[in-house]
C-alpha cells in the first residue's frame, strides 16, 4: 500500500477526444452567457434606483451571512435541510472538479506537473464528494417526496421542477456509475475512500476490460454532457436562481423594514408637465425599477410566502403573496412581447405598457394584503413584497383616485380631524379628564408618552393608556402627553397608499415633537412605534422610541415594579406585526408575562417571525373587504388551540381584532384579552378605588 501522501488516481482514465469536452463547455458556457445577458437585459430595463448602489461592504456581508449561511433558506425545517444539502453538496462537487481540471489542465495544455490532486488533498476531496453524492442523491429524494408524494397546496408543480430534480440525480448518478466501472476495470488502492463507487464496481466485477472501457466512456460522456446541460440550463429553468437570488439578497433593502421610500413630492409636482404628467406610485407594467424586475426574477416559488400569509389563509382562492410577484412577472414579461411602449422590432411604435391594476389583478387585489410582512420575513430571496404593493397602492389612491368606501371615510377624517376616528376635541378632553401633565412647547419633560388614536378615541382601549400612565406613577417617572398636539402619527394614510397626507402629517408631527425637550418617545401602539422611529427620521425627526413593553420589562428587571397579584393562568402572547417583524421585538413582552405570579405561557402554532396578523393591519381596522374567513378568528382559533384561556397583546388595534373575534366566535365568557400595561397593574394594585394619574 502507497502512504497516503501518494494517493491519487489517474486523470481522464479511459477518455479520448478531450477535445470534444472543451468544446461542449464553451458552447454551454456561450449559451449560458447569452441567457444571462437576457436576463440582466430584462432588469436593466427597469427605473433607476440608485439607493441599491451604496454600502457595498453590507451587502457583500448579507450576502455571505445568506448565501454561505443558508440563514433564511433554514427558517424552514424541512426544505431547509434538503435544500442546505444539494447547495453544500454540489459546492464540493464544483470545488472538486475545478482541481481536477485545473491540473488536467495545466499538464495538458502548458506542460506543467502542478500534482494538487494527490495526497491529503486528495484523500479530503474525494471522501467529501462521495459523501456529497450521497447528499445529493438524499437532498433530491426529500424534495421529490414533498413536491410529488405530500404535495403541500403551497409548493406548485411544474414539469421543469421535475426535470431540474431530474438532471441533477442524473449528474450524480452517471457520476458514481463511471467511478464503479473505472474501479472494477482498472482497479484502484484507494477504493476504500469511495465506498458508493467501490460498491457499485462490484456489480461489474465479471465485465471484460474491453466491454468495460466501452460502458466507462459511456457513462462518462453521459456524465459530462448533463454537466455542460446544466451549465448552459442555468439562466432558462429554475437553477436561474443560482445568480438571480444572491443578486436580489446583495441589492436588497438596508433601511429598516418598516421605512417606506419617501417620494420627494414637491419636487415631482415641480418636474411635471401639468397635471396628467404627475406620476406617483406605479401604475404601469413598465414602471417597476431594475431592483424590482430582479425581485421577480429572484422568486424561486417555493411557497414559504405563502404558508405564513394571513390573507392566503383566510382565502386561498384570491391573494397569494406568490402569485402576487408571479403576476407582476408575468404582466412584465408580456412586454417584451409587443407592449413595451419600446420600439418593437419592425421599427412601429409597439402598443402602450398596461396598467397592472385591471390586467395583472383586479382593481380589489392589493387591497387584501394586511402589510404584516410574515412574507418577506421567510422569503429565501428577499423579495420586498409589501414594499411593491404599497407603490401600487398609492398610484391607486392619488392618481387612479380609487380607494375601497371604509378606507376613503378613515382617510376623510384623517384630513378633517387630524385622526381617523373622530372630532380631534374628544382626545383634548380625554386627556384633561385623565389627570396627565400636557407637555406644551419649550417644555421638559423625560418620557414624552404618544398615546396613539386607537388608544385615546376608543373608550375599551382607553384603559391601555390609563394604565400605563398609573404604571410609570408608581415608577416615579416624570412623564407626560402632547395633549390636543398630539394627532394621528400618520400610520394609516400612509400604509393605505395617501402618501400625501402622509408627509403632510409626518412634518407637522414631527415639528410639534422637536418643540419639547424629552429623552425617550415612549408609546403603546406598535404603528405609532414604527412611524416614529423609522418614518420620521426621513423628515428630521431622530427620536429615542420605546414601546411600553420594553418599557415595563426594564421596570421589572430593574426591580422598580413587581408582581405580586396572579391566578394560575395559561397566558399566550400574540405577537403584533409592527412590534415583532418590523422592530424584532419579540423577548420582552414574555418576560413581562412571564414576571406575573402563577402565569403559565404557551405558545400559538404561528409565533415570533411566523407569527400571524390579527387581520386589522394594511389599513384592515378600517376597512372590512368581506372575502373569505375572517383573520381575526383564525388568530383566536390558535389561541383556543394553545390552549390559553388569555390572550396578552401589546396593540390596541390587535386588542379590538381578538375582542371582537372572542365575541364572534362566542368564546369571550372562557377567554379573554388584555393589553401588557393592563395585566401588569393588575399584579400590582389590587382592583378597587385608585386615585391620582390615570384613574378616572
Ligand atoms: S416570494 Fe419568496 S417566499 Fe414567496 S414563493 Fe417567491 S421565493 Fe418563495
Ligand atoms: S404582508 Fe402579510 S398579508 Fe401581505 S402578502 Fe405578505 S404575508 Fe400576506
Amino acid at each position: 500500500m502507497e502512504p497516503i501522501s501518494e494517493a491519487t488516481r489517474p486523470l481522464m482514465w479511459n477518455v479520448s477526444h478531450v477535445w470534444v469536452m472543451y468544446v461542449m463547455f464553451f458552447v454551454a458556457v456561450a449559451i449560458c452567457a447569452w441567457g444571462v445577458g437576457r436576463k440582466v437585459h430584462f432588469w436593466r430595463q427597469g427605473k433607476r434606483d440608485d439607493e441599491r448602489l451604496r454600502d457595498w461592504g453590507v451587502r457583500f456581508r448579507i450576502l455571505m451571512r445568506e448565501i454561505l449561511g443558508q440563514r433564511q433558506v433554514r427558517n424552514s425545517l424541512f426544505p431547509g435541510i434538503f435544500h442546505s444539502a444539494i447547495f453544500y453538496s454540489f459546492a464540493v462537487l464544483v470545488i472538486t472538479t475545478m482541481i481536477i481540471m485545473a491540473q488536467y489542465d495545466a499538464d495538458h495544455l502548458l506542460g506543467l506537473r502542478l500534482e494538487i490532486f494527490r495526497g491529503f488533498v486528495y484523500v479530503f476531496f474525494t471522501v467529501a464528494s462521495e459523501l456529497a453524492g450521497i447528499l445529493i442523491l438524499a437532498g433530491i429524494a426529500m424534495a421529490g417526496y414533498r413536491r410529488y408524494l405530500a404535495k403541500p397546496e403551497t409548493v406548485p408543480n411544474t414539469v421543469s421542477d421535475g426535470l431540474v430534480l431530474a438532471l441533477l440525480a442524473g449528474i450524480v448518478v452517471t457520476g458514481y456509475l463511471a467511478e464503479g466501472v473505472r474501479i472494477a476495470v482498472h482497479g484502484d488502492p484507494w477504493k476504500m475512500l469511495t465506498p458508493a463507487g467501490w460498491g457499485i464496481g462490484a456489480l461489474f466485477a465479471g465485465t471484460g476490460e474491453a466491454a468495460g472501457r466501452t460502458i466507462h466512456a459511456s457513462l462518462w460522456w453521459a456524465h459530462t454532457f448533463l454537466a455542460m446541460s446544466w451549465i448552459a440550463l442555468i439562466p432558462f429553468t429554475k437553477f436561474v436562481h443560482l445568480l438571480s437570488l444572491p443578486a436580489n439578497i446583495f441589492f436588497s433593502k438596508l433601511e429598516p423594514r418598516g421605512a417606506l421610500r419617501r417620494v420627494d413630492i414637491e419636487k415631482l409636482m415641480e418636474s411635471a408637465d401639468g397635471e396628467a404628467d404627475f406620476k406617483i406610485g406605479i401604475q404601469k407594467a413598465d414602471e417597476f425599477t431594475w431592483k424590482q424586475r430582479l425581485d421577480f426574477d429572484a422568486c424561486v416559488s417555493c411557497g414559504r410566502c405563502e404558508e405564513v400569509c394571513p390573507t392566503y389563509m383566510s382565502n386561498k382562492e384570491y391573494f397569494t403573496p406568490r402569485q402576487f410577484i408571479a403576476h407582476l412577472k408575468q404582466t412584465v414579461c408580456e412586454l417584451g412581447n409587443g407592449a413595451s411602449g419600446r420600439k418593437s422590432n419592425g421599427g412601429s411604435k409597439a402598443a402602450e405598457a398596461p396598467d397592472l391594476v385591471g390586467k395583472a389583478f383586479d382593481e380589489e387585489y392589493i387591497w387584501h394584503c394586511r402589510t404584516c410582512t410574515a412574507c418577506m420575513e421567510v422569503c429565501p430571496a428577499l423579495v420586498e413584497h409589501v414594499d411593491t404593493l404599497l407603490e401600487l397602492r398609492r398610484n391607486e389612491v392619488l392618481i387612479q383616485g380609487r380607494i375601497p368606501a371604509d378606507a376613503g371615510r378613515a382617510i376623510k377624517c384623517l384630513e378633517t380631524h387630524g385622526n381617523p376616528f373622530g372630532p380631534q376635541a374628544d382626545r383634548v378632553d380625554w386627556i384633561a379628564h385623565m389627570n396627565v401633565r400636557v407637555v406644551g412647547a419649550g417644555e421638559k419633560v423625560d418620557v414624552l408618552y404618544w398615546i396613539g388614536c386607537c388608544a385615546t378615541f376608543d373608550p375599551q382601549k382607553q384603559k391601555i393608556a390609563k394604565d400605563l400612565c398609573r404604571l410609570m406613577d408608581k415608577c416615579g417617572i416624570d412623564f407626560g402627553v402632547l395633549g390636543g398636539d398630539e394627532r394621528c402619527c400618520g400610520d394609516p394614510a400612509r400604509v393605505i397608499g395617501h402618501e400625501m397626507l402622509f408627509q403632510q402629517i409626518a412634518k407637522e408631527q414631527v415639528a410639534i415633537l422637536k418643540r419639547r425637550e424629552f429623552k425617550v418617545l415612549l408609546t403603546s401602539c406598535p404603528h405609532c412605534y414604527n412611524v416614529l422611529k423609522h418614518e420620521y427620521r426621513q423628515f428630521g425627526g431622530d427620536f429615542e422610541v420605546a414601546h411600553h413593553s420594553e418599557f415595563l420589562h426594564e421596570m421589572l428587571w430593574l426591580g422598580t415594579l413587581t408582581p405580586k397579584l396572579g391566578a394560575p393562568r395559561k397566558y399566550v402572547y400574540h405577537d403584533p406585526c409592527y412590534l415583532g417583524r418590523y422592530q424584532k421585538i419579540y423577548d420582552s413582552p414574555r418576560e413581562v408575562i412571564k414576571a406575573i405570579p402563577h402565569a403559565q405561557m404557551v405558545e400559538m402554532k404561528n409565533h415570533h417571525e411566523k407569527s400571524l396578523c390579527c387581520g386589522g393591519g394594511g389599513g384592515h381596522y378600517w376597512m372590512d373587504l368581506k372575502k373569505g374567513k375572517r383573520i381575526n378568528n383564525i388568530r383566536v382559533q390558535q389561541a383556543r388551540d394553545s390552549g390559553a384561556d388569555t390572550i396578552v397583546t401589546g396593540c390596541a388595534y390587535c386588542l379590538h381584532m381578538v375582542q371582537d373575534s372572542l365575541k364572534l366566535l362566542n368564546c369571550d365568557d372562557r377567554m379573554r384579552v388584555i393589553d401588557l400595561a393592563s395585566l401588569t397593574l393588575e399584579s400590582i394594585e389590587p382592583p378597587g378605588k385608585k386615585t391620582g394619574v390615570g384613574s378616572q
